[in-house]
């Protein structure tokens, strides 16, 4: 067994066991072995924390602190994520699977990034003051207020990072927070819920209830106390989640699957291209909802970025995120290493398999970075989001012809375009349907840049200025001065 300190509940600054002592074993997706049980939440539970929340809303600290301390804790903890990334990122290895070094060098610091740059704003949440036409004499001005409790869930392919997506904002803006970890993934986030309790977050503000998406997940989403849910996750739940929702009307943000477009035109600088479109697609073993996973290919080079893409898929080193040499990790369980798998024989079924298509090994749930080409554009694998380290290759002749078929897609969250005309790269970028296009780029985020989907990929968004609108409302106040 793993030394992990946090496995229980997380409510009103305690650790609980659940109402009834249920827990549920979580995985090390690289050995299929348990790390250690975890408390398993269920509507009783998330009731509890839902009251404790409300609680330090209403009544406690949290509300009554001042923008500058509010913004100071947060501060601080994203400090403490820094000082605390050998170990946060040990456990984001164990049970997600993801090389350490990418856990401790990218994820850890990736989410005190989101702590420090959200900090700035609880002091700069700021409503207007409106210059109105109706007849008497007025001060009219908006205030920006928090919307209470908000109930958070959250998936397991960057655990920590999606949580300081939301936990962040909802935070800045005065919020409190119910989160709901995926089951596969539940470790950092109570561990992030104790160092928000050291950085001087009052008990109450950050709750976290582990637990299953049909018990603890569907609880929050139908809570009639909760003021908004924010989800990160499949098409198919974000659906059952507005559904939910719809008892008290409850916000709701959904950021949701991809089946992104990446683009590659005969004037790029091929070699960038080829390399960015390898990690466009097989970073984090795939399981990035921004993946790169539909690639479009100019017929000029089809063959040369084909073959460069196939020598890069090759050389990744997959392995133990443990093992300094493994570029990549296994997929983060048992379940969806099964259903990757399935995509991986239609796939052969619907086109060829340059490179990959199988397991690694016998123990663990490893898969080969594979490379499909010669599909039709209806066919499952170019439709579907597999989520995982595969890609669909595809030629194409004309800017319009490419322009088309990215965009003809259910999904709308990102894209690529490689190029060195920057006629060209601007005119496709405004005509692309994604929430986020890279040029001569792939997979670049930061805090201050939104990020969220268009059509089936979900609404709101994560990161920037934006994220704020989504975690506050507007009142309006009109005020007679007149003598
Ligand atoms: P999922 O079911 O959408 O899970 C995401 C989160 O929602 C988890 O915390 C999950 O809990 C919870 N959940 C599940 N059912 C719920 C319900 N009825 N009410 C409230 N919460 C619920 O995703 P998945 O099954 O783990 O993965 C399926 C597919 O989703 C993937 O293959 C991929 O296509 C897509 N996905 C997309 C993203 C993304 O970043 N956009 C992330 C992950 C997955 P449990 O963990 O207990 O199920
Ligand atoms: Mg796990």
């Amino acid at each position: 067994m793993s030394n992990i300190e946090f496995t229980r509940l997380h409510i009103g600054g305690e650790w609980v066991d659940a109402l009834d002592g249920a827990e549920f074993e979580t995985v090390n997706p690289a050995t299929g072995e348990v790390i250690t049980k975890v408390s398993e939440a269920k509507a009783a539970d998330v009731d509890r924390a839902v009251k404790a929340a409300r609680e330090a809303f209403e009544n406690g600290p949290w509300s009554r602190m001042k923008p500058k301390e509010r913004a100071a804790a947060l501060w601080r903890l994203g400090d403490l994520l820094v000082a605390d990334a050998e170990e946060m990122g040990r456990i984001e290895t164990l049970d997600q699977g993801k090389p350490y070094l990418a856990a401790k060098n990218g994820d850890v610091p990736t989410a005190a990034g989101l702590f420090h740059y959200m900090s700035g704003y609880a002091t700069k949440i700021e409503g207007e003051t409106i210059p109105i036409s109706a007849p008497g004499d007025y001060h009219t001005y908006t205030r920006r207020e928090a919307l209470g409790v908000v109930g958070l869930i959250v998936p397991w392919n960057f655990p920590l990072v999606i949580t300081a997506w939301k936990v962040a904002p909802a935070l800045a803006a005065g919020n409190t927070v119910v989160l709901k970890p995926a089951e596969a993934t539940p470790l950092s986030a109570l561990r992030l819920a104790h160092l928000a309790l050291e950085a001087g977050i009052p008990p109450g503000v950050l709750n976290v209830v582990t637990g299953f998406g049909s018990g603890a997940g569907a609880a929050l989403s139908v809570h009639p106390d909760v003021d908004k849910v924010s989800f990160t996750g499949s098409t198919a739940t974000g659906r059952r989640i507005l559904e939910a929702a719809g008892g008290n009307l409850k916000r709701v943000t959904l950021e949701l699957g991809g089946k992104s477009a990446n683009i590659i035109f005969p004037d790029a600088d091929l070699e960038a291209a080829i390399a960015g479109s390898s990690d466009a697609i097989f970073y984090n073993a795939g399981q990035a909802c921004a993946a790169g996973s539909r690639l479009y290919i100019h017929e000029d080079v089809y063959d040369e970025v084909v073959a460069g893409l196939v020598a890069k898929a090759q050389a990744i080193t997959v392995g133990d995120g443990f093992d300094e040499s493994s570029e990549i990790g296994p997929v983060a369980s048992k379940e969806h290493f099964e259903r990757v798998s399935n995509y991986l024989r239609i796939g052969a079924e619907e086109g060829t398999i340059a490179t990959g298509g199988n397991r690694i090994g016998e123990k663990g749930y490893f898969l080969e970075p594979t490379i499909i080409t010669g599909t039709s554009e209806d066919a499952r694998v170019v439709k579907e989001e597999i989520f995982g380290p595969v890609v669909v290759a595809t030629k194409f002749t004309t800017e319009a012809e490419v322009v088309q078929l990215a965009n003809d897609s259910r999904y709308g969250l990102a894209a690529g375009v490689w190029t060195s005309n920057v006629a060209t790269a601007h005119r496709v970028a405004n005509k692309l349907r994604a929430g986020t296009v890279w040029v001569n780029a792939y997979g670049v985020f930061d805090p201050s840049m939104p990020f969220g989907g268009m059509k089936e990929s979900g609404w709101g968004r994560e990161m920037g200025h934006e994220v704020l609108h989504d975690y506050t409302d507007v009142k309006t106040v009109c005020v007679s001065i007149a003598e």
